[in-house]
């Protein structure tokens, strides 16, 4: 499976859950790093990216998405947002909270309508000025796939010491001013079979919610092909009955298929 970002600043691009997105990369070009290795993931697993490691300079980045949204501006191409993700999970980058200050700066004078959003898989939220950081953005994304934590292991692989408990512990900072955000999905791995919309792992992933509270949540499922087969999407419908209690205790949910 090949990378899908060979760029700092990609696009703009439709995205299903953001609309029109003008994505930024700080990652290797040629390269995913990742504290994570979804099963799902579309950049395709770690080891068959391990080639290019180098990560782009802040100086590289602001002369790159300056570039990128003058040149939108010129064009009158519209942008819903400037949304962190690429080759692997953004907030590794060592100048994160720089480079969000600057973003947000290039924003207010160049495309002032625009939201800045970070896709993140919420694990490097401990470290000092991650938190800070994504909080000063509009859409802080941030990643829990399952509330169960031998299910969200075998969904995330992670690379290093992972608890869920942990994860949300820290996303209790935000006092829920954030997006959480949820891949639904079933299949087999490794010879077991799983199922995200099951309904025990539903509940607790429910119960989770009501507990995080944040203002919205995005439950998606399967877009492209997983590095993973056979996985299978969970339908609009299902995802829509789970997300029934969270609705009704006031939540923002958005489901997509
Ligand atoms: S967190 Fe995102 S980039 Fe990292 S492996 Fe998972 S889907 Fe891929």
């Amino acid at each position: 499976m090949s990378l899908q970002f060979d760029h700092i600043v990609y696009g703009p691009i439709h995205s299903r859950r953001l609309g029109s997105s003008l994505g930024v990369n700080l990652l290797p070009k040629h390269g995913k790093i990742c504290t994570f290795d979804c099963i799902y993931c579309e950049c395709g697993w770690n080891r068959d990216h391990r080639g290019d490691t180098v990560l782009p300079t802040k100086e590289e980045v602001f002369a790159a998405l300056e570039n990128g949204l003058r040149s939108c501006k010129t064009n009158n191409l519209s942008i819903d947002t400037i949304t962190f993700s690429g080759n692997g999970e953004p907030t590794l980058h060592p100048a994160f909270a720089e480079i969000i200050d600057f973003t947000l700066a290039l924003r207010d004078e160049i495309f002032p309508s625009a939201k800045v959003s970070v896709l993140s898989n919420a694990t490097q939220l401990a470290r000092p000025g991650v938190k800070e950081a994504l909080a000063k953005v509009d859409n802080p994304i941030l990643k829990i796939d399952s509330a169960d934590e031998a299910l969200a292991r075998t969904l995330d692989n992670p690379v290093g010491t992972y608890s869920v408990a942990s994860v949300m512990e820290q996303m209790a900072w935000f006092k829920g001013n954030f997006v959480l955000q949820t891949m639904f999905l079933k299949g087999v791995v490794d010879g077991r079979t799983i199922d995200c919309s099951d309904r025990l792992f539903a509940d607790k992933w429910v119960e989770m919610a009501l507990k995080l509270h944040p203002r919205e949540i995005m439950m998606y499922t399967l877009d492209r092909v997983p590095p993973l087969e056979p996985l299978e999407k969970v339908s609009v419908e299902k995802m829509k009955e789970i997300a029934a209690p969270l609705i009704a205790a006031g939540i923002e949910v958005i489901v997509k298929g």
